[in-house]
């Protein structure tokens, strides 16, 4: 605390990003990172813009980047808006499009980044809990509120809703908008993107740090019809007119359009998903059902934070979340199949 900072400042509670630890003989199954990393075309294009010359802004709006997204997805480039990175473009959508006089819903048990962005914006929120199994029930929504969002497949427990259950949520409030943070959504999960062109209120967002390996690089998006993307542009030109530089312009470009590697490494990664799940259930572990690049995993005789230690003690880092109902489980990365196999060693031994 200080004398000097703003009344707003002592109010929030920062979120808590995973580690990134100094040394890197450390197994990394802490903050969903992908362990094959970025398309080699992504990297040369990037090469490429740094010799190109760096003298110049970079274009204000993304407009390369959100060409080629929109073509993929039948979209207009000014159905899709781009950022640094999927927070920075969620803080502009809790800022332009969720703060209204009723309380914006989202999971109990979902991404914690939420209330801090609601904490920092002054939004009104409702927690909506999970139900017994820790799925999302839409008929819960169905009550009076402001706006919606939740990620799908959801975080941390990994467990995605069908495409039409969230069809039903979104026309159910046709008066509110509805979010979908589809984080991991290229990792099993269907994509409500189709729904853009029936649905006014719907707006998705997406990421290159997780199925597209460059959480380095720092590039989301969202997707929507035009009046919510500008709603966003109007905030971005009120803070900062270039959140993406020319490196990661050239580097998401290449990335999307290197169709093949992501989906490869998109495979690979699931099947060493169902690899680890069969690995912890035969340790006794229980596995929730997952759609994303990581498992949510708890052990009935150990506490996640014994285990959490043990690991760490091994040179393995994943991570655990506190909350009554999730304080036993670990959130455990899919990295390749090695270090896999050392968890699982590890947890053996443990
Ligand atoms: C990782 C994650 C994000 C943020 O990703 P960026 O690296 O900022 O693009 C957003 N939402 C959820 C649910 C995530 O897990």
């Amino acid at each position: 605390m200080s004398q000097f900072w703003s009344p707003i400042v002592r109010t929030l509670t920062p979120y808590v990003a995973g580690e990134q630890p100094a040394i890197s003989t450390l197994i990394k199954l802490n903050t969903n990172e992908n362990p094959y990393g970025p398309s080699p075309h992504a990297l040369a294009a990037m090469r490429e813009a740094v010799e190109d010359g760096l003298r110049l802004y970079p274009d204000p709006s993304g407009l390369p980047l959100r060409t080629v997204i929109a073509e993929t997805h039948g979209l207009e480039p000014d159905q899709v808006f781009v950022g640094n990175g999927s927070d920075e473009v969620l803080a502009h959508t809790f800022q332009a499009l969720l703060n209204h006089d009723k309380p914006l819903l989202f999971p109990d048990i979902s991404y914690s980044f939420y209330p801090t962005y609601c904490r920092l914006y002054g939004i009104a929120y409702r927690n909506v809990p999970l139900d017994e199994v820790m799925r999302v029930n839409i008929a819960d929504y169905r009550q009076d509120c402001g706006a919606i969002i939740l990620p799908n497949p959801n975080a941390p427990t990994g467990i995605a809703l069908p495409l039409g259950e969230i069809e039903t949520l979104v026309r159910d409030h046709p008066d509110q908008v509805v979010v979908i943070d589809e984080a991991y959504v290229d990792f099993g999960a269907e994509s409500a993107v189709s729904l853009i062109k029936t649905c006014p209120n719907l707006l998705v967002v997406q990421t290159f740090s997780k199925s597209r390996g460059l959480a380095g690089l720092r590039v989301g998006f969202a997707m929507g019809q035009r009046h919510l993307i500008e709603a966003l542009e109007r905030v971005k030109d009120s803070f900062n007119s270039y959140p993406l530089d020319r490196l990661a312009l050239a580097g998401a470009v290449a990335s999307w359009q290197d169709r093949d590697w992501f989906e490869r490494h998109r495979d690979l990664l699931m099947n060493s998903r169902e690899r680890l799940a069969i690995g912890l259930r035969d340790l006794g572990f229980q596995v929730l059902p997952s759609s994303a690049n990581f498992v949510f995993a708890r052990h009935p005789d150990k506490s996640g934070m014994e285990l959490l230690h043990a690991l760490r003690e091994r040179s393995i880092l994943v991570r655990r979340f506190a909350g009554e109902r999730i304080e036993n489980y670990l959130r455990i990365s899919i990295g390749t199949d090695a270090e896999c196999d050392k968890l699982l060693a590890a947890l053996a031994e443990i």
